[in-house]
């Protein structure tokens, strides 16, 4: 996969991180970032970085290999929600096929995205892993 270096490094906050955008006037919170909430239309919201943390919702594997992509065939897509209320898509990882259910608890984890093969660089970006209890 091929990125631009500086692309890939401006946008490195939204990669490494889950970034809410939460209305000041509603309260209500969004997944990414605006500059008006999403729900009211008010300019009064503020950035604030979630905890990572979520239940599945749903989800679905896939055995769809993608060109010039790393591949860990099959991939688990799974729907978040996170604490903070909102629906993100993401890939589950460090789970078994058979451990995967709706209401497992996840968290945010830093992983190998791709990389431009054979010294190129490699991307690194957020997957969701299953909560290990007790830590
Ligand atoms: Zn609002």
């Amino acid at each position: 996969m091929k990125y631009s270096i500086p692309k890939f490094w401006r946008r490195k906050e939204g990669y490494y991180q889950i970034i809410l955008t939460k209305c000041r006037e509603c309260g209500k919170v969004a997944f990414f970032t605006y500059v008006r909430c999403p729900y009211c239309g008010s300019s009064n919201v503020e950035l604030v970085k979630s905890c990572g943390r979520g239940v599945v919702e749903e989800f679905t594997i896939s055995y769809n290999r993608v060109e010039e992509g790393e591949e860990y065939l099959p991939k688990i897509i799974a729907i978040v929600r996170l604490n903070e209320g909102v629906r993100v898509v993401g890939e589950l990882v460090d789970i078994d096929l058979s451990e995967v259910k709706e209401g497992v608890e996840v968290e945010a984890v830093l992983r190998r995205f791709s990389s431009d093969d054979p010294h190129g660089l490699i991307y690194y970006g957020l997957k969701f892993a299953p909560v290990i209890k007790g830590a």
